[in-house]
């Protein structure tokens, strides 16, 4: 319920979708994210020459944000508010692992109820869904997505740093059985590290009805150690599997959808392929994020951010947050730049992003 002219940027992108992490905190310590463990470090150190001498000024982790800094959900949900009248209509809440964020339902059970939202998602890397399962549905959370990059025990605890496979497929299973739909599942391809379980994982979503996504390794790591040889590209990633499963393209008319789908034409479930990397959607991108301590970013790869926390603190009136808001999203970036020689990596990994 659009009261107010949409948000749009210089390039004349109308942006509906507002990405809200919840904490910069996390359980897990994946290699492409937080990565910690001895095996991460032995992983970019031995695999790739010109990693053997990392950034030694790049911080190991992120120092995790005070409580006090982190927006109040009685301010996430007076921003989600102002976001619906100007035109925001997709809520994907995410982190940071959001489900670390105590009362997280009550939280959703308020902006589902919002005029205009149509749409509140969730992203968690799954290894406390189940216990909260049933209470999320009640809330009326409308979709989730798991993280979940291998299926193997030892290789899953390499790439999440982490013991925990068990608890995510158990959180895939459970939130079938409620009767979400679809339930996404994302899996970051890495060279070296999980590119071999490609066509297993596919194999996963088509026996269990899911929609997978493959998504290419992005340099938002806090290691500051991505190389592009790193990157599985998405024609890899397509050929692999059309050489062993038969693939239908799905033809969406979404035009801010990220991901190239495809179904299986002898099973349930379909697969996509997210290439920010090799193959940028930069110029149909609709989304902004909110990170957990109230910085506007307009894009993943921002290099500035903007504060509304601030603001809101400081007494701003919905109208002035609303005209402060038009003018950060009018600056939205063209386009991200990785690969090319001004390209400068973000100073916070994608954990205090929100992916
Ligand atoms: N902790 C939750 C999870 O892992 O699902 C939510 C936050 S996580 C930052 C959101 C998504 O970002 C996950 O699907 C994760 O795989 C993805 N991600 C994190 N770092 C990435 C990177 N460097 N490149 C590509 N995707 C990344
Ligand atoms: Fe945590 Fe998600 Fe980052 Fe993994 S990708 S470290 S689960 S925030």
């Amino acid at each position: 319920m659009t009261s107010l002219r949409p948000l749009s940027d210089s390039y004349g992108r109308i942006i509906r979708d507002l990405r809200i992490s919840l904490t910069d905190r996390c359980n897990f310590r994946c290699l492409y994210c937080l990565p910690e463990t001895e095996e991460a470090a032995n992983f970019y150190r031995t695999r790739f020459d010109s990693v053997r001498n990392p950034n030694p000024t790049a911080p190991k982790l992120p120092d995790w944000k005070p409580r006090s800094e982190l927006l109040t959900f009685e301010e996430i949900e007076r921003l989600v508010r102002l976001g619906a009248s100007l035109g925001i209509e997709k809520i994907r809440l995410t982190g940071g692992e959001p489900l670390l964020r105590q009362g997280i339902e009550s939280l959703i059970s308020k902006i589902v109820k919002i005029p205009g939202i149509s749409d509140v998602a969730m992203t968690t890397n799954g290894f406390l869904f189940a216990p909260k399962a049933r209470q999320l549905k009640e809330a009326g959370l409308h979709r989730i997505s798991f993280s979940l990059d291998s299926l193997d025990a030892a290789n899953f605890k390499k790439m999440t740093g982490r013991e925990g496979l068990k608890e995510v497929l158990a959180g895939i299973t459970l939130a079938r059985e409620l009767g979400m739909d679809p339930v996404k599942v994302n899996a970051v391809v890495i060279r070296g590290m999980n590119d071999h379980e490609i066509e297993d994982l596919a194999g996963f979503a088509r026996d269990r009805a899911l929609s997978f996504r493959f998504i290419e390794f992005m340099p938002l790591d806090s290691s500051r150690a991505w190389l592009k040889e790193m990157v599985v590209p998405a024609s890899e990633i397509l050929e692999r599997l059309k050489s062993k499963f038969d693939l239908k393209p799905v033809v969406s008319s979404n035009l801010s959808e990220t991901a190239r789908r495809w179904a299986f034409a002898d099973g349930p479930g379909e697969i996509g392929i997210i290439a920010p990397v090799t193959q940028a959607f930069c110029g149909h991108c609709n989304r902004i994020r909110l990170t957990s301590d109230g910085k506007i970013r307009t894009c993943l790869f921002s290099v500035s951010e903007h504060d509304l926390k601030g603001a809101m603190r400081g007494g701003a009136s919905d109208s002035d947050l609303a005209e402060r808001l038009r003018a950060i999203i009018w600056q939205k970036e063209d386009r991200h730049h990785i690969g090319e020689a001004e390209f400068v990596q973000p100073e916070r990994s994608m954990s205090c992003i929100g992916g």
